[in-house]
């Protein structure tokens, strides 16, 4: 064999050998890499275990199609199951939601949260119950929070816990409350029907002072007396005690008489009233009872006035929308703050720039008028600007005609 021949096969194997030997090495290299990769990968995975596993809240995570993806030790305890059988069922399959009593399909109420880019929040109030795979309920609090894969939903993380202790709580506390003012009404009462004898001069002549220390006592009882009304009526309504009389109530009408009623306290905080009607001047009535309906409008035309500013303004607008009325009323005023927004139509809600002592309230209209709403097939929503204004819309169905047959039962205890 030439000695060149020799050469470049000499060379070529020391080369291939080189070669052979880089490639070795990076394979080991990726396979190290990829070790370490999965090392850390499973590291993480059992530090995310462990703080699912040790979170008191029932946690699940489901697809867009509410089929589970996991689930952790709460979640199974809450649902009387190993986590590791709930993974892949449909959610539905191991537990349902009830709200207020009436049933609905979990898949249903889910399909709502599930795939918006919405956090859903319900607790202690909302009136969500889970009925288990055993049957066995219990009240539920959750929030539903959308995760995503490049700004897509793909799924939801529900947290939930049972809320039996709280709702107990809850339960108490306006049996207390109930009790508290039912109480309270007869000395109340008493208590103003003697100070008005003093300030009608029949049980003797009163200094300038005197007459002026009993009509703060007079303003501070009226105020109570109003409180202890609304707390008995709020528990009434609750316990189902309240039975409405509806009937067909013209709105424009009902606005005219509580504009009539509320305009002298505007003038007094030197605030303008204005009705605006869109898209005709006649609108269908509404069906509701009248008395309740008109606590509704009052209450929120009454806080537009009392949370405005000088100079500002209350704009009432009226606007059909095929077979429902859209009420709004707006204000100029001060405004709610942002982060109240979940508890706005919550009992006993004030804000922190309204309840600094300028403005009385006891918090308990916006929850009446949610109520109400809700309860006559309404919707209620708002929209505020803290130091800009607030505006509070209702929509209610209209009265077409086609609820003629409902005959108004006995007039609603107040
Ligand atoms: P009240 O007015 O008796 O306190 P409400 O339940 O009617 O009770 O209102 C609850 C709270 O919501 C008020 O205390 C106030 O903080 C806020 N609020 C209601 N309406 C308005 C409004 N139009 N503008 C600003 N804040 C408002």
């Amino acid at each position: 064999m030439p000695a060149d021949n020799l050469f470049y096969i000499t060379n070529g194997v020391a080369l291939s050998a080189v070669l052979f030997s880089l490639y070795i090495a990076y394979s080991m290299r990726t396979v190290y890499r990829l070790r370490q990769a999965k090392a850390r990968v499973e590291y993480e995975q059992r530090q995310l275990n462990a703080i699912l596993s040790s979170m008191g809240e029932g946690i699940v995570v489901v697809d867009l199609k509410v089929n589970v993806l996991l689930m952790n030790q709460a979640a199974g305890a809450l649902l009387r199951m190993a986590p590791a059988d709930g993974i892949g069922k449909n959610i539905t399959s191991l537990m349902n939601l009830a709200v207020k009593g009436e049933r609905r399909d979990l898949y249903a109420i889910l399909h709502d949260f599930v795939g918006t880019v919405d956090i859903i929040r319900a607790g202690v109030g909302d009136g969500y119950v889970v009925t288990r795979h055993d049957g066995r309920e219990f009240p539920v609090s959750f929030v539903v929070t959308p995760f995503f894969d490049n700004r897509v939903v793909i799924g939801a993380i529900i947290v939930f816990s049972d809320i039996t202790r709280e709702v107990e709580i809850d339960r108490a506390k306006d049996e207390f409350v109930s009790f508290a003012s039912h109480q309270l009404r007869t000395p109340l009462g008493s208590m103003r029907w003697n100070i008005e004898m003093f300030l009608d001069g029949a049980l003797g002549r009163l200094t300038k002072e005197g007459k002026q220390a009993f009509a703060d006592m007079h303003e501070s009882v009226q105020f109570l007396i109003g409180l202890v009304n609304k707390l008995l009526d709020i528990s009434r309504i609750e316990e189902g005690r309240v039975i409405d009389a509806p009937a067909a109530v013209d709105v424009p009408d009902m606005l005219n008489g509580i504009i009539k009623r509320v305009w002298g306290e505007a003038e007094q905080r030197n605030v303008t009233l204005h009705v605006e009607k869109r898209g005709g001047k006649n609108f269908p009535p509404v069906w509701v009872d009248p008395d309740r309906f008109e606590d509704v409008l009052s209450n929120l035309i009454s806080n537009g006035i009392k949370y405005n500013r000088p100079g500002g303004t209350v704009i009432i607008t009226l606007e059909r929308r095929d077979k429902e009325l859209m009420i709004a009323i707006s204000d100029t005023g001060i405004g709610i703050p942002q982060e109240d927004r979940s508890r706005v139509f919550s009992k006993f809600y004030r804000a922190s720039n309204a309840s600094d002592g300028s403005v009385k309230g006891t918090g308990l209209g916006l929850f009446m008028v949610k109520l109400y709403i809700e309860k006559s097939h309404g919707k209620i929503s708002y929209e505020s600007e803290l130091g800009k204004g607030t505006t509070f819309f209702i929509t209610m169905p209209l009265f077409l005609g086609t609820m003629s047959a409902v005959t108004a039962p006995e007039k609603s205890k107040r």
